[in-house]
C-alpha cells in the first residue's frame, strides 16, 4: 500500500510527488507513456518563472530526476480504473493492481486533430504532431503548421531554423499565442502567414506531397505543395477511464475544488486535466503542489 499514487508523469504530477516525496509521504507515480507529458515536446520554454530559455524535454528530465533522487517509484503501465473503498484506492492497470491511501490524477491532455479526411492514416507519412520529434525528417524542405496557439507558433518558430519554408496556416486573423511570439515568427523571412484558412485536403498516398487549402468560407483553394504537416490545434483531455470516482464537464475536464479534490474523498486532480481557464506550464507545476500538499493532509487527518 503506497500513500500517494500519482497517475501522469507530467510537470504536475511530477510537481505533486516532489512535495508528495518531501512531506515523507510512499509515492508511486504510473505512467503511460511519455515521462514529461506534453512540455517535452515544446522547443524552447521562456515563460517560466526564473529560468530565461530551456528546452521542454530538459526541464522535464530535471524534474524527473529531482523527484527520482528523492525515491518515488515509476512505473510505466495504462491506468484503466481506479476504485474507491472507503480509505483504500484501488488503482487497477492492465495488467496489475496498486493499492493507495490517495490518489492524484495528472494525466494531462493528448493532441486533438485536425479532423481532415485520411488524416490518421497519413501519420508518419508527412503528418505530425510533435516538431521537436520530427522536425529533423524535413531538414531543408517545406512544411507547414496548423493552429494559431504557443503550440503551433513555438513550432514555426522551430521549424524555420531547420527547413526552407514554413507556412503557418489558421483559420482566424487572431491568434491565441503571445504577441511576442507572433511577432518573433513573422519577422522570420522564410516563413510565410496564410491566415485566415482551413485545410480540406491532405495531397498524395504514400506520402503528403500538398494540401489543399480554403478560406473558411469554402472559396478561394489554393494548392500549397508541402513536404511535412504539424497539426497543433490545441489538446484534448483524456479523463475517460476515471468517470466512475470524478466529475467530468462536458469537454471531459475534471472537476475540483480550489485545492485540486475531487467529490471522491482522497482521489485529487491537477494540471492540464482539470477544469480551470489557464492550462499552462507555471498553474499545471502549481497544482501538483497544491494536490499534493492536500493529499497529504487527508492521509494525516
Ligand atoms: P490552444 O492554445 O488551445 O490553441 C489551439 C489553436 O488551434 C487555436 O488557435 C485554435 O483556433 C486552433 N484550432 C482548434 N481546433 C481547430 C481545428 N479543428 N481546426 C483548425 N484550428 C483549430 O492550444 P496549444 O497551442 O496546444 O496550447 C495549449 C496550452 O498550452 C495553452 O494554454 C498554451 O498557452 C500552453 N502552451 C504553453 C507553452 C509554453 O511555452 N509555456 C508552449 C505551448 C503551449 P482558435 O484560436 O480559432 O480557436
Amino acid at each position: 500500500m503506497y500513500d500517494i499514487i500519482i497517475v501522469g508523469a507530467g510537470p504536475a504530477g511530477l510537481t505533486a510527488a516532489l512535495y508528495a516525496k518531501r512531506a515523507g509521504k510512499s509515492v508511486l507515480i504510473i505512467e503511460k507513456e511519455n515521462i514529461g507529458g506534453q512540455i517535452t515536446f515544446s522547443p524552447c520554454v521562456e515563460n517560466y518563472p526564473s529560468i530565461k530559455k530551456i528546452s521542454g524535454m530538459e526541464l522535464a528530465d530535471n524534474l524527473f530526476e529531482q523527484v527520482s533522487a528523492l525515491g518515488a517509484v515509476l512505473e510505466l503501465e495504462e491506468v484503466v480504473k481506479i476504485e474507491s473503498d472507503g480509505d483504500v484506492k484501488k488503482v487497477i492497470c492492465t495488467d496489475v493492481e496498486y493499492e493507495a491511501k490517495a490518489v492524484i490524477l495528472a494525466c494531462g491532455s493528448k493532441h486533438r486533430h485536425l479532423g481532415v479526411d485520411r488524416e490518421d492514416d497519413m501519420i508518419g507519412k508527412g503528418v505530425s504532431y510533435c516538431a521537436v520529434c520530427d522536425g529533423a525528417f524535413f531538414k531543408g524542405g517545406t512544411t507547414a503548421v496548423v493552429g494559431g496557439g504557443n503550440t503551433a507558433l513555438q513550432d514555426a518558430v522551430y521549424l524555420a531554423d531547420i527547413c526552407a519554408k514554413v507556412y503557418l496556416i489558421h483559420r482566424r486573423d487572431g491568434f491565441r499565442a503571445d504577441l511576442n511570439l507572433v511577432e518573433k515568427l513573422k519577422a522570420l523571412p522564410n516563413v510565410e502567414f496564410i491566415t485566415p484558412a482551413v485545410i480540406k485536403e491532405l495531397v498524395g498516398n504514400e506520402k503528403l506531397t500538398a494540401i489543399k487549402v480554403t478560406s473558411p468560407d469554402g472559396e478561394n483553394e489554393r494548392t500549397i505543395e508541402i513536404d511535412g504537416l504539424f497539426v497543433a490545434v490545441g489538446q484534448m483531455p483524456q479523463m475517460d477511464n476515471f468517470s466512475s470516482v470524478i466529475k467530468l464537464d462536458e469537454s471531459g475536464y475534471a472537476d475540483s475544488a480550489e485545492d485540486c479534490r475531487t467529490l471522491t474523498e482522497g482521489v485529487f486532480v491537477a494540471g492540464d486535466c482539470r477544469k480551470k481557464s489557464v492550462r499552462q506550464l507555471a498553474t499545471a507545476v502549481s497544482d501538483g503542489a497544491v494536490a499534493a500538499l492536500a493529499a497529504c493532509e487527508y492521509i494525516d487527518r
